[in-house]
């Protein structure tokens, strides 16, 4: 064999099978994924799966299972070529993002993959998205180097960076999308790789390092017309809260009230950790654009350039578990990590 791929099953729809004696969707037995998908057979891969017990509904995926998955990655890292991971939807582009920033040092493919159609029903999208995240876990260069040394979503033909991908429809089979960077790979008759794009590690040899330890005291407030200081300071000026995702309108403006640039330097002067990401799906904090966006910047607010509010979760999950220092943490939060703002 060519090369070796593990599939880890999380949960979600992806892995549902009806159930013939009574109609109703179980998880089925990723032991047998050859007999269920025999399209596997045809690639030269050796392909081994593991359950997570539980599996759950991905809306009650926690960090722990982050830190689970990575442990396990780290685990058999020398054992496989890639790593697919079956998750369900609906935290999926969290889950991608805050991985791509545990694995460091990531040399192999860990392609999440799920569906919206559960795998055993007819019309699924399932299987497609699974023979597709396996073939790229499984591809290496002619140098023998993975095609694909990222942490990326393979979801209806695309493959787009975790880090960038966010969950746009509950209803299409192209769920998910990544508007500030273009898909890593589309998959037609032959899988187009955009090599250019694709990250590459400083060294092919290099030992993948696992960030276990992830500070969750954040909190995200979404700006909206009617915000009240009450809930502001309820959110950004409490105890509990280390650092703030401020989503704002537009390039990464706010209200230009007293009152609100009051909390805001409020928060700052308490030490938190303040990002500004903008409500927008694609396009790019700019505070120096409007004057409401530039009060924001001298209140303290650090701009989120272009990262989704997943990445910028996964992002400060990370950073504040590996240090107690906020200066370091806001040093590093401008900073490009692993492809997950455009600089
Ligand atoms: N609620 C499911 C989940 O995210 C939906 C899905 O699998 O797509 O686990």
């Amino acid at each position: 064999m060519n090369s070796a791929v593990l599939i880890i099953y999380t949960g979600g729809t992806i892995g549902m099978k009806e159930d013939p004696s009574d109609g109703t969707l179980k998880p089925f037995d990723f032991s047998q994924i050859k007999e269920e998908v025999p399209e596997l057979n045809k690639f030269d891969v050796r392909i081994d799966s593991y359950t997570f017990d539980p599996l759950i509904d991905s809306s009650d995926v926690e960090p722990n299972l982050w830190v689970n998955l990575a442990e396990l990655i780290l685990e058999k890292y020398e054992d496989y070529d890639g790593f697919v991971i079956l998750h369900g939807t609906d935290t999926m582009a969290y889950s991608a993002s805050t991985l791509s920033f545990m694995l460091e040092g990531l040399t192999k493919p860990v392609v999440f993959t799920g569906s919206q159609l559960p795998i055993g029903v007819p019309r699924t999208d399932g299987k497609e998205n699974l023979i597709s995240a396996v073939e790229i876990a499984a591809a290496k260069d002619e140098k023998g180097h993975a095609r694909v040394p990222e942490v990326a979503i393979c979801f209806d033909s695309l493959l787009l960076r975790g880090n960038r991908s966010t969950k746009y429809s509950a209803e299409a089979f192209n769920a998910f999308a990544s508007p500030n960077c273009p898909p890593l790979a589309e998959a037609g008759i032959h899988i187009h790789y955009n090599t250019d794009l694709i990250r590459k590690p400083v060294y092919w040899d290099a030992q993948l390092r696992v960030q276990t330890h992830l500070d969750t005291r954040v909190a995200i407030l979404k700006v909206h017309p009617g915000v009240t200081p009450q809930v502001m300071r309820a959110v950004l000026c409490d105890e509990g809260t280390r650092a703030a995702i401020i989503e704002t309108y537009g390039s990464g403006n706010a209200l230009s009230k007293e009152w609100f640039l009051d909390i805001l330097k409020e928060a700052d002067a308490k030490g938190k950790i303040l990002l500004n990401v903008t409500q927008c799906k694609s396009g790019t904090v700019n505070m120096d654009l409007y004057a409401t966006g530039a009060s924001l910047k001298h209140a303290g607010v650090l701009s989120g350039a272009d990262i989704t509010t997943e990445a910028a979760l996964g992002k400060l999950f990370c950073l504040m578990g590996r240090s107690n220092d906020n200066k370091w943490v806001k040093t590093m939060l401008e900073k490009d990590l692993c492809g997950e703002i455009s600089k």
